[in-house]
């Protein structure tokens, strides 16, 4: 993937803890920024449409994506599989846009193995509290549900030392400020502009 001109990002973080909300928030707020569309087979919740939140498919039709390597990375979310087309974040960071991959730990892990230059983002809430209420407090999952995505919360910050920031969502029109800092400080790098750079100065 080198000689890409966007950067590939991932935000993860617990269930309710903002990242749909925050990224949405940057997509449609920055025309460089594009978010992917994963693949799931989870059932669609109200008001989700299909091609827009997500892809939704039978569990026979996502283990032939698989089959078909047309995955950049997928992975088990309590009872239901997720997944990052491959073919539409390679047209977008060709294109020089920055793409953002919404996405659990294990598979936000997995990305960073495979293309080392991923920029890593986990969003936190402001105190577990408030991560209750917002996912209680979206109105779309049972009890027996939330309890099992909060245990999952708990499990994922074990994940924390494999990312390069934190992002504390307590606002998110501050939240999506932190993450565009860290994108115009990611594109600065001197590992990434150095040769460009030097080819341009002739140095
Ligand atoms: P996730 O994608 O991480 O599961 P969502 O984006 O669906 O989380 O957000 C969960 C709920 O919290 C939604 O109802 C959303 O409107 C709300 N929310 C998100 N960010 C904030 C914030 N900074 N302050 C208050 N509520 C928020
Ligand atoms: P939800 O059911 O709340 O939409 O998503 C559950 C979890 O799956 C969230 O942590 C979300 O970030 C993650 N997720 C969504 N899409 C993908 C994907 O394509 N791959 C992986 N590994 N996780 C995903």
């Amino acid at each position: 993937m080198n000689g890409n001109k966007g950067l590939l990002l991932v935000v993860s973080g617990p269930s309710g803890v903002g990242k749909g909300t925050v990224c949405k928030y940057l997509a449609e707020n920055e025309t460089d920024i594009f978010l992917s569309v994963s693949a799931t087979s989870r059932k669609p919740r109200e008001g989700e449409i299909d091609g827009q939140h997500y892809y939704f498919v039978t569990q026979a039709k996502f283990d032939d994506m698989i089959e078909n390597d047309e995955l950049l990375e997928y992975a088990k979310y309590i009872s239901s599989s997720y997944g990052t087309p491959k073919k539409p974040c390679f047209e977008r960071l060709d294109k020089g846009d920055n793409v953002i991959l919404e996405i659990e730990v294990q598979g936000g892990t997995e990305v960073k193995e495979k293309y080392p230059e991923t920029v890593m983002i986990f969003m936190v809430p402001p105190t577990m509290e408030i991560l209750k209420d917002r996912l209680v407090g979206r109105g779309t999952e049972t009890e027996e549900v939330v309890e099992q995505r909060i245990k999952r919360a708990y499990e994922e910050f074990g994940y924390l030392d494999k990312y390069d920031y934190i992002v504390v969502n307590d606002d998110v029109e501050k939240a999506s400020e932190r993450i565009k800092a860290i994108i115009c400080a990611e594109k600065q790098k001197m590992q990434r502009t150095a040769e460009n750079i030097k080819k341009e100065l002739k140095i």
